[in-house]
């Protein structure tokens, strides 16, 4: 944080709250006759519906004449009559509280809001808080077990890279992997990657690619994709004219992918009509709720909302955080798969994204993330999403703190290497057996061991291009690539890769929420049903998910500890002499170490070696004409007890206490153990010079003159959590060194 103060501000805490990271996001006050408001309109329509001879002749207030093409097809297609007159007849409050109610099971909820209006939706899910939200995202969501989604592109389209990162997204535990292109008529190529590379960590992840519409189609019928969610629909009847669309051809789209077994969302939410200048000043929750309608009124398996790329608009607005996750809800309401947003970054400040991810995150949702983007932000061609590559052991350690199923999982970097080797081989051998690119071993070292795309040399553009052109021409198939993976000797990937073909064919994955995990079983709003039911109900961690979770790469034992604070001194030791007897020689400073000093642990917590420190001390001392005295106290790890034990030996009354941490004080033979005249508490930050001074001024004591001047110095670092764990063991370890009733001893240096 700067701490320079800008123009405009005196106050040096303004100028200082103006760097902070956030105030880089925009903000805006809500306008609703440009669409600028979240939650609730003035121009929104109050929630009605008449229906005569079993069809919509109301629909919210506008009569059957007044349709605009929106209303038409909810009002033919995208409410259950059946259910309509009782949920129409429920006061939104009632609704809202059952929702929250662990007494009323979600397929009560189901029933209703596949009944209600698009304007009685969004004024349910309206009136629930945010912790209301949580309980209702955990037993609404469709599939009990929950999922993530992985982004994986890069900045030159390179399709080694792009399989060797499939494969580590999987490795990490993602189960759907979108990719997309930064030039379309790479995408072929990008598209044969992705399902190569998904298949080489793991079975079973699902793969899309984000493109043009028909073109994405294409390259679903060929079997080069085994899913699509980018069928995006609107609020408002003008975005559809001015996007050349209706909701019936978006239905026939949806309808297309289905007929040939491909799992198929739409994208909608917050932001596109306003963005569009099309709002109508309705509010973006009533918008969405409309689009969630039609969602369940193409037949799509689910919705991938909750803002997305309209979180910076939604997020500029009061309660934009709160819209995005009442999106997601209306998704879950209506009996569909929601894939959760989170998939676009939303603001500069860390301490922000992170909040927006925390419902979803707490509650668990069928997706998660409808794109965590698995690769470092740079090469997200979908733009940074809310949490990126470099963000993935934040994301491990929050699963860890909560005790959350995020979906994801350490991976350890030797895996990791073998699995991207794979997937990058497999890709380059197909592509050479195909007669559609060559690459060299180099390239593939560079691709495996590679962060990202600035770490492998910028290849001639046109070999994708040609890659790309070739596969659409021949055509390829999918029945091309399981053949030249297998004549290429990557049977695994073949037999994988034909595995979801198989999948297609049988269709158990076009069931609402349907992801296959690892063991090629499909886990749906069928074979998986969410029976959340309030504590102790619905989704649990395995023992074996849990393990998972837990053992994070980072963490270590008290094993590990002694083995990098115990690592040997270079050319000192001490050696322990006899009783420690109390001395007579008024000059002297006796200096107390800790059990474990120079040792069981031979090194500080502020990365300095126990001689080192003690050496600084004793110099100290003898710098002010004082002599110094080293002794092991061995039946106490207590620093003022061990500094109080060496103050009583000395001849002068006056004792240093040094653990083999690094904690240090001064002590006086006639002071209760808990008062000490000097003390540097926060070893982490003790320096050489900071040693010396404790020994200086210990003598300075001994003489009665005044002392040094010693701080504890500045810092603005998390100390306690990059230390205390270290801390707690370091302490056991003292613990189990100390003898109880031991005396204290003398010690010499040997070098
Ligand atoms: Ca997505």
């Amino acid at each position: 944080m700067g701490t320079e103060r800008s123009q405009g501000h005196a106050s040096g805490r303004f100028a200082a709250l103006d760097a902070a990271a956030v105030n880089q996001d925009g903000f805006l006050h809500e306008e609703h006759e440009a669409g600028l408001v979240t939650i609730s309109s003035p121009a929104d329509p109050e929630p009605s519906l008449r229906i005569e001879d079993g069809a919509v002749v109301e629909l919210d207030g506008r009569p059957a004449a007044d349709f605009d093409v929106i209303d038409e097809f909810v009002a033919r297609h995208g409410i259950d009559l059946a259910a309509a007159a009782e949920a129409m007849a429920l006061e939104p409050l009632q609704i809202a509280r059952m929702m929250v109610d662990i007494n009323v099971p979600r397929e009560e909820l189901v029933r209703i809001g596949r009944g209600l209006t698009p304007a009685a939706l969004a004024r349910v899910v309206a009136l629930l808080r945010p912790a209301e939200m949580v309980l209702a995202l955990t037993k609404m969501r469709a599939r009990r077990t929950p999922s993530n989604q992985a982004h994986v592109t890069n900045r030159q389209d390179d399709p080694l890279l792009i399989a060797a990162d499939a494969a580590t997204a999987v490795a990490f535990g993602f189960r759907e992997l979108e990719t997309t292109v930064p030039v379309l008529g790479d995408a072929p190529c990008n598209a044969l990657a992705m399902l190569i590379g998904s298949q080489a960590a793991a079975a079973g992840a699902l793969t899309q690619c984000s493109i043009e519409e028909s073109q994405e189609l294409l390259l679903g019928l060929r079997g080069l994709t085994t899913y699509a969610e980018t069928v995006s629909l609107y609020g408002t009847e003008q975005v559809f004219v001015d996007g050349d669309d209706t909701p019936f051809s978006k239905a026939f789209l949806a309808s297309a992918y289905a007929s040939r077994g491909l799992k198929l969302r739409v994208t909608s939410g917050a932001g596109a009509e306003v963005l569009m200048g099309a709002a109508e000043g309705c509010s973006m929750l009533y918008l969405e709720a409309r689009c969630v309608k039609l969602a369940w009124a193409i037949g799509a398996q689910g919705v991938q909302n909750g803002a997305i790329e309209g979180i910076n608009i939604a997020g500029s607005l009061p309660l934009g955080m709160a819209e995005a996750v009442a999106e997601n809800l209306m998704v879950m309401m209506c009996g569909l798969e929601s894939c959760s947003g989170n998939d676009t970054l939303m603001s500069q400040s860390d301490i922000r994204r992170t909040a927006h991810i925390m419902p979803i995150f707490l509650a668990g949702s069928d997706f998660l993330f409808s794109g965590f983007g698995s690769v470092t932000a740079y090469d997200n061609m979908f733009g940074p999403s809310n949490f990126n590559g470099d963000d993935l052991d934040d994301y491990l350690v929050l699963q860890r703190d909560w005790g959350v199923d995020g979906g994801l999982r350490t991976v350890e970097e030797e895996e990791l290497i073998a699995v991207r080797r794979r997937a990058a081989t497999a890709v380059r051998d197909v592509l050479h057996h195909l007669g559609l690119a060559s690459y060299d071993d180099a390239r593939i070292e560079q691709v495996v061991l590679a962060h990202g795309s600035k770490d492998v040399e910028a290849l001639d553009p046109q070999i994708v291009v040609d890659a790309a052109a070739g596969i659409v021409e021949r055509p390829v198939t999918v029945v091309e690539v399981v053949a030249a993976l297998a004549e290429t000797g990557h049977e695994l990937e073949a037999e994988r890769v034909m595995a979801m073909v198989h999948q297609r064919l049988r269709g158990d994955y076009l069931q609402t929420a349907a992801v296959l995990d690892e063991e090629m079983n499909v886990l749906s709003a069928r074979t998986d049903p969410n029976d959340y039911r309030g504590p102790g109900t619905g989704y649990s961690l395995s023992g074996r998910r849990r393990a998972e979770i837990d053992g994070i790469r980072q963490a270590r034992t008290r094993a590990d500890l002694l083995g990098e604070f115990g690592r040997p001194l270079d050319g000192v030791a001490f050696r322990e002499l006899g009783e420690a007897e109390p001395s007579s020689e008024p000059r002297e400073v006796a200096v107390g170490v800790s059990p474990t000093f120079g040792a069981e642990i031979n090194w500080t917590l502020s990365g300095l070696s126990v001689w080192e420190a003690l050496r600084q001390v004793l110099a100290g001392i003898e710098e002010e004409e004082c002599l110094g005295r080293l002794l092991k106290v061995r039946h106490t790890i207590d620093v003022g007890m061990i500094g109080l034990t060496a103050a009583r030996l000395s001849g002068s009354g006056i004792g240093v206490g040094l653990q083999a941490k690094g904690t240090a004080l001064i002590h006086r033979r006639d002071l209760p153990p808990l008062a000490n005249l000097e003390l540097l508490s926060v070893a982490p930050l003790i320096t050489a010079e900071m040693y010396r001074t404790v020994g200086q001024n210990a003598a300075r004591h001994v003489k009665g003159v005044p002392l040094k001047p010693l701080r504890n110095p500045y810092t603005e670092e998390t100390i306690g959590a990059r230390y205390h764990a270290a801390t707690v063991g370091l302490v056991a370890i003292e613990r189990a060194a100390c003898l109880p009733g031991a005396p204290p001893v003398d010690l010499e240096v040997v070098r």
